[in-house]
Parts: structure tokens; C-alpha cells; sequence
């Protein structure tokens, strides 16, 4: 924390600032320049918060310096996570991490017992590890399809049953997270919760690995922030998704913001993975982004994948089916393998 001096700030005032700061235990280090002073502060951040420094007379300013999203950061933990997705369910358990490329995928939404077992068997020959799918679908049209909910969590349970595929699937609403748990094997917040707080917190609690989707108008500060709120809850199974952020250009509904991968893994020790399907909302840009997802050091993809997309109920534009995924599949054959990763 440093605090900053009013240009016409006393040397009685710097010092009163200085002894303030001694009465927690702390050290407090004057700079004088030719304009300001600066004290820099080094003891416990919290302890410093409390003396209420930027009301006393002469401080201009108090700024935080040290993240504030310590657990997450590689500060707290230098060496890269894996997350383990599945352990103990009867699925095979996932790593999601450096030393491997996820590939999730499944259907936008869940429709039908059917739809969501031939989405998987497609995600799983494609070699797919983790089955996605929505119960609870957070639509930006109301009279959109909204999902099965209950019935839909069901379904996916039931699917990885007969496929071993754990799954994933979105929580909406923090009432609902210990439901969804009791279903899922990861639980998703999606791009338009990933501020919502008390979300955050009922996941973090719910005793299950994470997939924080980055918000469309989120900074990277921000959605290490949200991911914050859940390792706080004593969780830090947690795994970030690159979606797309809101920009000028309207050829893809979001930009694929593929240079946060690698700075949020400056930023942080958790695995970030990178979502092609619903950054661009268009099934012929699914495989180039996925190739720019392994070639950037992502830690894996989701994707979507529909038996019939013309048919789905959610995301149809997006989702890959037959050929699309039998390329999909080669190519990270082909690639996973060159950036030194293990496809799983
Ligand atoms: C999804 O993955 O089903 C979804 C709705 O994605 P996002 O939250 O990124 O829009």
C-alpha cells in the first residue's frame, strides 16, 4: 500500500502518517519527491484498511497495491493448478491443467434424454473427456427456450451413467447450487453471473470444481475478482473460460479475447480454458479459434455439439454436428499432441 502526500502536505503531517501506521506493527518508508512524498507501506494490508489513513490531514491519496485477488494469484501459489473434475462419481476424473488439453463439450442446452446422449457420444469420440450441458439456460430473450431445469439435470446424470463422462452444467440462481451438485461433477457460472456475488459464494460452497465463464464487459481484474469470491469460500478448484468480450465489431457476437489466456496465466495459478462455440457464435470459426486456443496455451476448449443442430433449441448457429466434429477432433489429434500436451 503506498499512501500519497498532498503537494503542500507538512513534514508534521508525513510523520503523523508514519507513527499511525507503526501503532499496527507495520513499517512505513518516506520518499520524498520534488512535487509529492510518498510513504510506502509494507506490513498486513487488513491492519492498514483499518487506520482509515486517506481522511487525515495532507494524504491525497492511498492506493492498494497488492492484488486483490490474492488466493488466486500467483502470488499465493506459483506453480500452475490442476483441477480434478469427476474424482469419486464412478466417471473417469479429468485434469483439467497444464499438462493437459480439455476438450468439453455437449449441447447448448439439454432437450430430451436422447438429444443429450447422441450429443455425448459425439463429444466423447471426438475425445471429449467432460460432457457439458445446460438445464438451467440463461437466455437473453425471455421467451427463449429456458431449459429442463430439474428434469434436465436428471437427463445429464443419467447420460454419464451410460457415457463415464462427468459433467458440467451452468447454476443461475445460489438457491440452487447445492441441487445442482448433487447432480453435477462441475459447477458452470456463465458469462452474464460472473458478478453476481452471492452466485459466487453458493458455488464456492457447494463442494464442486468451478468453470467461471469471464463476463462480456469484464476486465481480467474483474474476473480474477470473481473467481476471488470463490476460492474465499475455501475453493480453488476453480477453472477459468475465456468467452468473448463485447466490442465494436459485429461479425462474431463477441470477440475471443485470445491474449488473455496467456496474461492470465501471469495473473494467475488456475488452468483457463477457451470457449470457441459461444465467443463467436458461428460453427465455421469453432475450428480456427480452437486452433488459436491450443497454439496460445490454453488448458482446453468447450464446445458445442448437437446431433441435429438445425433442430436445437439453443445455440443451433454455433454447434458442431458430423463432419464439423470429426474435424475438430483430428485437428486436436494432430495438435495437442505438438504443443506437448495430452489430449484428456
Ligand atoms: C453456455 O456455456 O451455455 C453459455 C450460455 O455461455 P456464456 O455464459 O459464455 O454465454
Amino acid at each position: 500500500m503506498v499512501v500519497v502526500m498532498s503537494p503542500d502536505a507538512t513534514a508534521e503531517q508525513i510523520d503523523a502518517v508514519v507513527t499511525r501506521v507503526r501503532t499496527t506493527g507495520g513499517e512505513a518508508f518516506v520518499s520524498r519527491g520534488v512535487q509529492r512524498t510518498i510513504v510506502g507501506l509494507v506490513g498486513v494490508i487488513d491492519d492498514f484498511r483499518a487506520l482509515n489513513l486517506r481522511s487525515m490531514p495532507g494524504v491525497a491519496d492511498v492506493i492498494a497495491v497488492s492484488t486483490p485477488y490474492k488466493l488466486v494469484s500467483v502470488d499465493h501459489q506459483p506453480a500452475r493448478s490442476t483441477v480434478v473434475v469427476g474424482a469419486g462419481t464412478g466417471a473417469r476424473p479429468v485434469r483439467i491443467g497444464p499438462d493437459t488439453f480439455t476438450l468439453i463439450a455437449g449441447p447448448c442446452a439439454v432437450e430430451s434424454l436422447e438429444q443429450t446422449l447422441e450429443a455425448a457420444e459425439m463429444a466423447k469420440a471426438a475425445g471429449a473427456t467432460l460432457l457439458r450441458g445446460g438445464a438451467f439456460k440463461p437466455r437473453a430473450a425471455p421467451r427463449e427456450f429456458q431449459g429442463l431445469g430439474k428434469v434436465g439435470l436428471h437427463i445429464l446424470a443419467e447420460v454419464r451413467e451410460v457415457t463415464g463422462l462427468p459433467v458440467v452444467t451452468e447454476v443461475i440462481d445460489p438457491a440452487d447450487a447445492d441441487l445442482v451438485a448433487g447432480y453435477a461433477d462441475m459447477l458452470q457460472v456463465g458469462a452474464r453471473n460472473m458478478q453476481n456475488t452471492s452466485l459466487l459464494q453458493a458455488v464456492g460452497g457447494a463442494g464442486k470444481p468451478v468453470l467461471l465463464k469471464r463476463g462480456i464487459q469484464a476486465t481480467v481484474d474483474e474476473w480474477l475478482m470473481a473467481a476471488e469470491y470463490v476460492a474465499q469460500r475455501g475453493n480453488l478448484d476453480i477453472v477459468l473460460c475465456e468467452r468473448g468480450i463485447r466490442t465494436f465489431e459485429t461479425a462474431t457476437a463477441t470477440t475471443l479475447d485470445i491474449a488473455a489466456v496467456p496474461v492470465v496465466q501471469r495473473l494467475s495459478h488456475l488452468p483457463v480454458i477457451v470457449d470457441p462455440s459461444h465467443s463467436a457464435a458461428r460453427r465455421d470459426l469453432v475450428l480456427p479459434l480452437s486452433r488459436a486456443a491450443i497454439a496460445v496455451g490454453a488448458d482446453g476448449i468447450l464446445v458445442d455439439v448437437h446431433p441435429d443442430p438445425e433442430a436445437a433449441l439453443c445455440d443451433g448457429p454455433q454447434s458442431l454436428a458430423g463432419a464439423d466434429v470429426r474435424e475438430l477432433a483430428s485437428t486436436l489429434r494432430r495438435l495437442v499432441p505438438a504443443s506437448g500436451r495430452v489430449l484428456g
